[in-house]
């Protein structure tokens, strides 16, 4: 593993590990051959903010790219609003919210910190329902859990065995791709 982590990978680390080598395989290929409708929506919903085009207002940072020494973590964060000190993440849907999704959120906001930003509170923001969903500040608790999470994901040696979920299997964009299992996608 690389010494510094993409944010956007903790997610998938946390879903199914080999996942991440899967992707770094196919990275470079046609992303027709893997890319399912969450991936694409979860693009557009990004593309405006990339692209800082979604809000023209001078107190809100866009797609501002950030990194952590303390945790060898870099990527980028949504929408930072600098009268609020609120750090947004934007999502198409959100059936749930998932402990990766959280990470990447508190990856992000240890981030800012370290840079010396100062976020007051954070939210995912839904674009498909126009809903704000307000998340905690970590405790220094969590803090610690989410330490242990980056060392193991740092340490994390890819020959282990991969304990396989079919019920994740069915609903990974590499499934299709994948030498581990025999399934097909919910999204062929
Ligand atoms: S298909 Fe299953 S084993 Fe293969 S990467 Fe996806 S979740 Fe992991």
């Amino acid at each position: 593993m690389n010494d510094y982590i993409l944010i956007s990978t903790l997610n998938d680390f946390i879903f199914c590990p080999y996942s991440i080598y899967l992707h770094n395989v196919y990275m470079s290929t046609d992303e027709d051959l893997y890319h399912a409708v969450p991936q694409v929506r979860g693009t557009v919903a990004h593309k405006a903010t990339d692209s800082k085009s979604s809000s023209t207002q001078k107190d809100v940072i866009l797609a501002l790219p950030v990194f952590s020494e303390r945790f060898h973590l870099m990527g980028k964060i949504d929408v930072y609003k600098r009268k609020e000190k609120k750090l947004v993440e934007r999502k198409y849907q959100l059936k749930g919210i998932f402990q990766g999704q959280i990470y990447q959120l508190w990856a992000q906001f240890f981030c800012m910190r370290e840079m010396g930003y100062i976020v007051e509170s954070f939210a995912f923001y839904e674009i498909s329902t126009n809903r704000m969903i307000p998340i905690s500040l970590p405790s220094s608790e969590k803090e610690c859990q989410f330490e242990k999470f980056v060392s193991d994901f740092l340490n994390y040696d890819p020959s282990s065995p991969i304990k396989i979920n079919p019920n994740k299997c069915s609903h990974c964009i590499y499934c299709n791709l994948c030498d581990k299992t025999d399934l097909e996608n919910v999204y062929s």
